[in-house]
């Protein structure tokens, strides 16, 4: 999708603080983190949101994804959270499907 940001990083056109990338996903260090990990793992391709994804095996895929990174990086057993901002109420700002995944601090409840 053209001028799509995550579509430039997924492409190599602009380079992220990758942490994992394999075929159909790439996993990267948010530029703004809200906790001492805070990780985004995204398709490849351009799906906007959770609204458009119609693929149930990239979405297994994108969630083993992150509790394996989550794993990794050493928060399995602290925790970790992980969120997926839909559209406006859901605070979404960039347009290309994104799993956060938030850990190193203690998470509240109910979000902002
Ligand atoms: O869920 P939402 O769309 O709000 O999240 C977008 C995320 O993308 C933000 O956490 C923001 O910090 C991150 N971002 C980034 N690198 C950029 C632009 C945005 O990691 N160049």
């Amino acid at each position: 999708m053209v001028d799509c940001l995550f579509c430039k990083m997924a492409s190599g056109q602009i380079k992220p603080d990758v942490v994992y990338e394999d075929d159909e996903l790439l996993a990267f260090r948010d530029i703004h983190p809200q906790a001492p990990l805070h990780v985004l793992v995204i398709p490849k391709r351009h799906i906007s949101n959770l609204n458009e994804l119609d693929d149930t095996a990239l979405g297994g895929r994108l969630l083993q994804t992150a509790a394996r990174l989550a794993a990794e990086l050493g928060y399995a057993e602290s925790g970790y959270r992980t969120v997926f901002n839909c559209n406006n109420d859901g605070g979404q700002t960039v347009f290309h499907l994104h799993l956060h995944v938030l850990g190193g601090r203690q998470m509240h409840w109910p979000p902002g």
